[in-house]
């Protein structure tokens, strides 16, 4: 590793210079072993959030990130090794019902998320919503459990991804996650360091996606793509809208009861069609089979598992709401009749955050219980007086916080 002046390093980013593949390496390598402090690397962060990064610096990011820590290894002959990941948005539990399933159909997938990144919520902090879920596995745990069930959901690690849970920690709190660069290097460092076969990405636009608009979303995927396809693995990537939440809840323990739901088959269809469109690219099953493998509850006994591997009991899994019950529990009332025109996620994801469900600093602790459930949908009537949600807060201070971003998020055209 060369040595670097960091200071100079960031001063260069900050000026628009290219920096070279051992200079990227150099300062995450620092950054990973403590040598390297979180405010350099938030300076770092944000020189790249306004400068940009080639194709060739985002792609020595990457390896840097992977480098940080070990990767996966299959045993020889095993089955196709896939996963799936957002780039984030609001009530998106894609992942809760997508991983089970997927393994349902005999692929294997190792499925390394991260917690909620701004206004959007994070596969990790819904799993810990399930009492004694735990999400730090080793390698060898993860291994062992992919041979037993075929699935593994869990975060970085300090032996697996260091650099991107360290950073991702860190854009969480300094504004510096809509960069098309850093969400390359944190999504395909992961997903990279699980040793797939085959990727599908969920590349989310909209008011609540970190990709305002869908020519953004596509040049982000095309980031990935070549990041992906330059280390020899089959990567597809869907363009969804993210203007609106996905599925009626939003919030830790509220996303995995619908995810639940939909595992039992009466779940949200725009959470079923997305969920089904991702698995059909990874697994090449056809829908009416992966819909099968919902119907017949295969699908809900490998969730199951997983919890069960994992440190927590199945049968918490339907009683998560009376376990995680927040204080105040309240309707919103439509001001007028008419037909939904706009639901905003980003509205509804920034109250989630300031109920308790996402966080401020990175020390802070997400609250399982609070967000939103029984949210209208685009397209629906409602009556005057007629509930649009209902928000779960810790007080009613709180709640009316939450309810009048609500007011903001929600239009009614009469
Ligand atoms: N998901 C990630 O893992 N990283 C990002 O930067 C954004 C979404």
């Amino acid at each position: 590793m060369p040595r670097i002046h960091t200071p100079t390093l960031i001063a260069r980013k900050r000026d628009g210079e290219e920096l070279a593949e051992a200079e990227i390496g150099a300062l995450v390598n620092g950054f990973t072993t403590g040598d390297i402090p979180d405010y350099q690397m938030s300076a770092f962060a944000m020189a790249v959030f306004f400068r940009g990064m080639t194709p060739a610096e985002t792609a020595a990011l990457t390896r840097a990130m992977i480098d940080s820590g070990a990767t996966l290894h299959h045993p020889h002959g095993h089955p196709p090794v896939v996963d799936k990941h957002s780039t984030g948005g609001i009530g998106d539990k894609v992942s809760l019902v997508l991983a089970p399933l997927v393994a349902a159909t005999s692929c294997w997938i190792p499925m390394v998320s991260g917690r909620g990144l701004g206004i959007t919520g994070g596969t990790l902090d819904k799993l810990e919503a399930i009492p004694g879920f735990n999400v730090h596995l080793s390698l060898a745990q993860a291994r062992a459990q992919l041979e037993a069930i075929g699935a593994v959901m869990m975060g970085q690690t300090d032996e697996f991804c260091p650099a991107d849970r360290r950073l991702y920690a860190l854009r969480d709190v300094t504004a510096t996650i809509p960069s098309i660069p850093l969400i390359t290097a944190s999504i395909m460092a992961k997903k990279l360091a699980e040793s797939l076969d085959r990727l599908v990405l969920d590349v989310k636009y909209g008011h609540g996606a970190f990709m305002k608009t869908k020519p953004r979303a596509a040049e982000l995927a095309a980031s990935m793509r070549t990041v992906g396809q330059a280390m020899g693995v089959e990567v597809h990537c869907l363009l969804n809208p993210m203007d609106q939440p996905l599925g009626r809840a939003v919030g830790n323990a509220l996303e995995v009861a619908e995810a639940l739901a939909c595992l039992d088959g009466h779940g949200p269809p725009d959470l079923l069609d997305t969920t089904l469109a991702l698995a059909a690219k990874i697994t090449r099953a056809p829908r009416a089979l992966l819909l099968d493998h919902i119907t017949s509850g295969r699908a809900k006994q490998v969730l199951e598992a997983i919890v069960s591997a994992q440190g927590g009991r199945p049968g918490d899994l339907k009683r998560l709401l009376a376990i995680h019950r927040a204080p105040v529990i309240r309707a919103v009332a439509a001001p007028d009749t008419g037909t939904v025109a706009r639901v905003r996620a980003d509205w509804i994801g920034q109250a989630a955050v300031e109920l308790g469900a996402g966080r401020s600093r990175a020390t802070d602790t997400v609250d399982p219980a609070v967000g939103f459930d029984r949210l209208v949908k685009v397209g629906e009537h409602v009556h005057q007086g007629q509930p649009l949600c209902r928000i779960h807060a810790r007080s009613t201070v709180d709640f009316e916080l939450a309810a009048a971003l609500v007011a903001k998020a929600v239009t009614i055209q009469p």
